[in-house]
């Protein structure tokens, strides 16, 4: 047993990167996701862009991390509390491509990300469950949701989320996911979806981080994208506390920052 596990060591430890950081970034932007994340190779990406009265928040945000161009921007799901920075986002940054599920809605602000991809001429792929983004080869980013065959009636259901493993971390983006969501997720995954770092889905709110997800990621931190309004809920702070899991949330951290060296997740 002894030659096996310190070949799974050598294999996994191969895919990082030596000296070369993953850095993921939850930018308090007030009630909604947007989330940077710099590659090892130093590629850059955006996973959602905060609501639309605080794209201020991202744009500086991204100024100040000296970004000059997005490789890639990636909407989780239409809402306006994950779409609204985007027109901002597009007319201040050069974007190589767009990302999205394919789930439509009829909000203004996802209105205006597709017009923009449309007017910047940014390419634009779907994303779905067993699909893989090939942003950066350090990194394997593991498309595991929504599944292709039909959308539900509930488009936080239907909210795109990856997995995002470099070396030995792990980190799990879950959009909005609900209950329902987050059952199909761990059926289809089971123990696959193990992370140290799981973003809270849909805000911290009761209806998502059930008992069952929980089990499956086994997180050791758990990040929430929160503000002004909805607050996360106590019972799922609860939840959290009684598994262990240690909790940061950008109403009350601020930006939460985080590093993985391929070894070890570090808060910054
Ligand atoms: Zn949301």
């Amino acid at each position: 047993m002894p030659a096996v596990a310190s070949l799974f060591l050598f294999i996994a430890a191969a895919h990082a990167a030596a000296g070369q950081e993953l850095r993921v970034a939850f930018i308090d932007c007030g009630k909604g996701d947007a989330i940077f994340i710099k590659t090892p190779s130093g590629k850059n990406v955006l996973l959602d862009a905060g609501p639309p009265n605080n794209a201020r928040a991202v744009t500086s945000y991204l100024r100040r991390a000296k970004v000059l161009q997005l490789d890639a921007a990636i909407l989780s799901h239409p809402h306006p509390d994950h779409a609204g920075g985007f027109e901002a986002v597009f007319e201040d940054f050069p974007v190589a491509l767009a990302y999205e599920s394919g789930r439509e809605d009829h909000y203004p602000e996802y209105e205006q990300f597709k017009s923009g991809v449309n007017r910047k001429g940014i390419h634009h792929k779907l994303l779905k469950a067993g699909g893989k983004v090939y942003i950066d080869p350090h990194l394997d980013v593991q498309v595991l949701w929504p599944p292709s065959a039909e959308y539900d009636e509930n488009t936080n259901n239907d909210s795109i989320v990856l997995r995002v493993v470099y070396g030995r971390t792990a980190i799990l983006f879950t959009g909005d996911i609900e209950k329902k969501a987050e059952a199909g997720l761990v059926r289809q995954n089971g123990g696959r979806l193990e992370s140290q770092v799981l973003k809270s889905p849909h805000h911290g709110y009761a209806t998502s981080s059930t008992a069952i997800l929980l089990k499956s990621v086994k997180p050791r931190l758990v990040v929430i994208s929160t503000g002004e309004g909805r607050r996360p809920e106590k019972a799922v702070l609860k939840r959290y506390v009684r598994a262990g899991i240690r909790v940061l949330r950008t109403d009350e951290d601020g930006t939460v920052t985080l590093a993985s060296d391929g070894i070890e997740w570090r808060v910054k």
